[in-house]
């Protein structure tokens, strides 16, 4: 699966991409990253500063960032993926919820390439939507201050829906009885004078009985 992020803060990704699942991932090439900036779409002389915003119309605070920048940017991502099974993802509040039957559904069917379009200030002009016909996706009913969180969470759990992605040890949660609820040693922990101890059915080692704790949990 290869993700297309375009972002005017490819930066932020850095340290998140590099490390554990998603590092390893992408060291064995079941995922690949690529990042497009908008800024480097804006023609300016040298070492001029290229806005990649401007004021909103209609008035209001903030700023709206601008279409063609943006557009000329998914243009190359979907250059570099002509050929393949694309799907265009535009970051909104008002979006389509995600969730996880979202990203297996991404894996069923087989897209190969997802570019990732993440807005800043008070959001993307909606003319990239509506020329992209991109889906629009919240990953939550909260305002953050940019799609780059929301970029990175979709690249994680799409990720670890691919075979492969996932360790014998880290497999699926969803395809496994799983608890939120977890214990590891000691058995007693002792905290400012009071016993913190494992529930008994978790040393009980009968299987049907811990499944069925973990369920209720
Ligand atoms: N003015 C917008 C509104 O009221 O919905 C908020 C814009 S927000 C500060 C800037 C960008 O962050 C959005 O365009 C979107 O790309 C991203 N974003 C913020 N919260 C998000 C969420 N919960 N889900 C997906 N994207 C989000």
């Amino acid at each position: 699966m290869r993700f297309h992020v375009v972002t005017i803060f490819p930066e932020m990704f850095d340290s998140y991409l590099k490390e554990s699942i998603l590092g390893r991932a992408i060291k064995d090439k079941k995922i690949s990253i690529k990042f497009y900036n908008p800024r480097d779409f804006i023609k300016a002389p040298k070492n001029n500063y290229k806005p990649v915003d401007d004021k909103p119309y209609g008035g209001g605070p903030g700023m709206v960032m601008k279409a063609e920048p943006l557009l000329k940017a998914v243009a190359k991502a979907l250059g570099i993926a002509k050929g393949k099974k694309v799907k265009i993802i535009l970051f909104s509040t008002s979006g389509k919820k995600f969730e996880t039957s979202y990203a297996k559904k991404i894996i069923k069917q087989k897209y190969t390439d997802i570019v990732l379009i993440s807005g800043r200030y008070e959001g993307i002009d909606a003319r990239v939507q509506k020329i992209l016909k991109a889906e629009e996706i919240s990953i939550g009913d909260y305002v953050l201050t940019g799609g780059e969180l929301p970029a990175m969470v979709l690249i994680d759990s799409i990720s670890r829906q691919i075979p492969g992605v996932l360790g014998k040890y880290e497999s699926l949660e969803e395809e496994r009885v799983s608890s939120s609820e977890v214990y590891t040693r000691p058995e007693v922990l002792k905290y400012k004078g009071k016993n913190y101890k494992v529930p008994k059915v978790l040393l009980s080692g009968n299987h049907a009985k811990i499944n069925e704790w973990k369920k209720k949990k």
